[in-house]
């Protein structure tokens, strides 16, 4: 088993760890520790609240949540002789639970406090806990399923260089002006309101909490991409911008359903992951992995075979209107569609929503091309539910 290097006390928030770990993307967080190319290392990582959720059946926890505080990461960790222009090779060697913390939780925010993918559907806060055995999760508040996460960090990524930073400001920025009261918001600008940022104090602390991105956006660096399928046995390929790369993960998930729909989000969990590092000198201009990060998936995945698949093209639900091959249009009607059919199950839409975000669910574009209507699909693996729920 690989070396403990980022430990963590899961009851206490993460500015009072022994090694505070961060919520803010910024170059100047210090590292946590060092490793050399080659090395292999564990590290622990707290579910992405920082311990705000708890293991009950109110969801107020959820309403009243404070977003400020995501996510809380562990690390970075400086690989060194790492520099700019390199590749960062990270291989996910394994991730796993604690014992004390065999439980996860999915929840739907509210129009509020952080809001979802069909927030205009569900714009009430909703949670449901999820039970873990081994590789098998089940729900008491999502009754007659169980199924194998795909367990995976929905967050891993690595520093950007200042004027990347600036540049993320500056594009996120723009964006929001053009709404700026939007509930939700339209971005999470930085703000020194709830950051943690390692071991670092005074005025030092007091300019990065103001620069520092928040973790929300998947960007140039990885992050907060939620990909369900960068699981055990991933090979990722990082751009590096600033000296030793500085990787961080956190937002385990022990399964979510591709979209993670309900924004609280998969099902977050504390957990630890095993990691190993590399680099390819100079690999960015090599490869042209300049702009995001690449990865291959790793060869462990549930075995199922057997979907029921919905459907969706982009005419907006509420007013007929016509979009012009709009994926996001499509995906929703998709979810929509696949909630509508589970409610005949005897689901609540609530109940079916956190299930598309929490099981195994694949979500694609299925064609992108055929004016004026894109199609998105969601497939649902049928063999997760105790009865068959075939149509007839
Ligand atoms: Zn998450």
């Amino acid at each position: 088993m690989p070396k403990t290097m980022f430990k963590l006390d899961l009851g206490k928030p993460m500015e009072e760890q022994a090694h505070p770990g961060h919520n803010r993307w910024h170059p100047d967080i210090p590292a946590a520790f060092s490793v050399d190319p080659g090395t292999a290392f564990r590290m622990e990582c707290k579910e992405w609240t920082d311990g705000q959720i708890q293991n009950n059946d109110s969801p107020n926890d959820v309403r009243g949540v404070n977003l400020e505080r995501v996510h809380v990461l562990s690390g970075p960790v400086y690989v060194n002789g790492v520099k700019p222009g390199d590749l960062l090779v990270v291989d996910i060697l394994d991730v796993g639970v604690f014992q004390e913390y065999e439980w996860g939780f999915n929840g739907i925010f509210a129009k509020e406090n952080g809001g979802s993918f069909l927030v205009d559907h569900f714009p009430e806060a909703q949670k449901s806990i999820w039970d873990f055995e081994g590789i098998y999760t089940t729900s008491r508040h999502v009754p007659g399923v169980r199924f194998a996460g795909i367990i995976h960090p929905g967050l891993i990524g690595v520093a950007p260089s200042l004027e990347l930073l600036r540049e993320w400001n500056r594009r996120e920025e723009a964006l929001k002006a053009t709404n700026p009261d939007r509930v939700p918001p339209l971005a999470n600008l930085p703000t020194p309101e709830s950051a943690v940022l390692g071991t670092l104090k005074g005025a030092d602390f007091d300019r990065v909490a103001r620069e520092g991105a928040r973790t929300v956006p998947p960007r140039e660096n990885g992050g907060n991409c939620d990909i369900k399928n960068l699981s055990k046995g991933s090979r990722i390929f990082f751009p590096v911008f600033v000296d030793g790369a500085k990787l961080s993960v956190g937002d385990l998930h022990f399964s979510q359903g591709d979209g993670e729909i309900t924004f609280c989000g998969g099902i977050e969990m504390s957990g630890w992951i095993d990691l190993k590092v590399d680099v390819i000198k100079g690999g960015m201009e090599k490869h042209m992995i300049k702009h995001n990060p690449v990865f291959k998936p790793g060869p462990v995945d549930p075995l199922y075979s057997d979907f029921l698949v919905f459907e969706g093209v982009s005419v907006d639900e509420k007013d007929g209107k016509q979009h012009y091959m709009d994926a996001n249009t499509a995906y929703r009607r998709a979810c929509l569609n696949a909630i509508e059919f589970l409610k005949t199950l005897g689901y609540t839409g609530e109940q079916a929503y956190m299930l598309l975000s929490s099981a195994p669910v694949e979500g694609h574009v299925a064609g992108i091309v055929d004016i004026p209507n894109a199609c998105c699909t969601v497939a649902i693996p049928t063999q997760i539910f105790e009865k068959d729920i075939l149509p007839g």
